[in-house]
């Protein structure tokens, strides 16, 4: 079987959980992407295992997603098998100072069950709209803290369906990098230690990471975060600004006014623009500084 009727064939066999040509626009947070083949999003580990099992069986490509919030697919979609670990995944247990969670919780519900136990060094990630899984492979972090920080160890599913459990110091953690990037495996399952500490005290540095965000960042508008990493002693978003980039237009892609690291889609952005936008970006800030930014968000599919 290829082409159009394995999709269906998948589809039909994991009613509920898969849809055929799929648009990528409405799975990630700059509402922006291509069809996907088939998306899955499973509703429990049986329909991971079987869709893992399909994936196998046919050879077909496979992309993973989370939130899609550090994600920008490109205009004719991805073809093969679009994986979304989401709320089938989703199971949070909280014992003494160690939070477990699925790789498909939303880290304001992670930050939210470890406020209510009073487990401090879960504030950093408030105000990030990625889940668990997303968080693990992007080392997610702000405010001079990371996902690395919190991680004792996670479960992974390799391509074969088998569990495998990697440590911490297993994963090659650096600034938004793991060796998870590229690597055909799957976050299953994050296990998390933190410090106990005063509900009062986590809610106030909760708070001030909020409204720090709520006064830098274009936190209403379509976007994927900073699109560039910083480089070692700056910031992208100091170096687009000064080299003159703020405000910078290709169609309904623009630079941030709020924030120069952020590309906003003012309404029907396509991927296309916002490419000739990052490349326009990158060529101001090289002439300016002759530094080559490089790309936080993860590029996907057919441009
Ligand atoms: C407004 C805004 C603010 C942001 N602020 C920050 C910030 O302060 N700090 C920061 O670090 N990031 C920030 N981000 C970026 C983003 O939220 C994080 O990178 C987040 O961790 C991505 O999680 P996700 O679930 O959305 O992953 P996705 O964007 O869906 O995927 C990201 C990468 O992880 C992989 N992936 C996702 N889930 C899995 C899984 N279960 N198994 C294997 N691979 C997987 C994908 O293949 C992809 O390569 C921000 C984004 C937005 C829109």
């Amino acid at each position: 079987m290829d082409g159009q009727p394995i999709y269906q064939f998948i589809r039909d066999s994991l009613p509920g959980q898969a849809q055929l040509d799929e648009p990528m626009k409405f799975h990630t947070t700059w509402r922006i992407g291509g069809p996907a083949d088939v998306l899955v999003e499973p509703d429990s580990m049986e329909g991971l295992r079987l869709t893992m099992d399909l994936v196998q069986k046919y050879n077909l490509p496979l992309t993973v997603i989370g939130n899609g919030s550090n994600i920008l697919v490109c205009d004719r979609g991805i073809r093969g098998v679009v994986l979304k670990i989401g709320d089938g995944f989703s199971k949070v247990t909280v014992e003494n100072n160690k939070i477990t969670a699925g790789a498909g919780v939303k880290l304001v519900r992670l930050v939210n069950a470890a406020l209510s136990k009073g487990i401090g060094g879960f504030e950093f990630l408030a105000g990030i709209p990625g889940t668990v899984g997303g968080a693990v492979v992007m080392n997610a972090g702000a405010n001079g803290a990371a996902f690395c920080d919190i991680l004792e160890y996670v479960f992974l599913m390799d391509p074969s369906g088998k569990t495998i459990r990697r440590s911490s110091e297993e994963l090659g953690f650096d600034y938004r990098m793991s060796n998870l990037q590229g690597a055909s495996l799957i976050v299953l399952e994050a296990y998390c230690l933190g410090v106990s500490r005063e509900k009062k005290d986590i809610q106030q540095k909760i708070d001030e990471m909020l409204e720090k965000r709520k006064n830098t960042q274009p936190t209403s508008s379509a976007t994927a975060g900073s699109v560039f990493k910083n480089p070692p002693g700056t910031s992208a978003g100091f170096l687009i600004d000064q080299a003159g980039g703020k405000g910078l237009r290709v169609g309904d892609a623009m630079v941030s006014a709020v924030h120069s690291n952020f590309i906003v889609n003012l309404g029907k952005a396509t991927a296309r623009e916002v490419l000739d936008l990052i490349d326009q970006v990158k060529e101001l800030v090289i002439q300016r500084f002759g530094t080559e930014l490089t790309l936080e968000v993860k590029v996907l599919g057919e441009d």
